[in-house]
């Protein structure tokens, strides 16, 4: 099963909410930054983000992957 972790740039505000949640480092945030950054790797699909957006900015989907034929 694979995951997509998706920002919503028009509802992100750059609050860095989702970097302070994330526990894992799957979420990069500096000062320089105007939007967060998905580190994949780090990612465990908690939910935690998403759910802690006030502004529902992140979106976390299952992806279908296509079989080979
Ligand atoms: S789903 Fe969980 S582990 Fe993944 S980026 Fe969000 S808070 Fe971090």
């Amino acid at each position: 099963m694979e995951w997509e972790w998706k920002l919503i740039r028009e509802a992100c505000t750059g609050c860095g909410i989702s970097a302070d949640v994330c526990t894992v480092g799957a979420i990069r945030m500096t000062r320089e930054m105007p939007y967060p950054e998905p580190v994949p790797l780090n990612c465990t699909f908690c939910l935690d983000c998403p759910d802690e957006c006030p502004f529902d900015a992140i979106e976390i989907h299952e992806v279908r992957l296509a079989a080979f034929k």
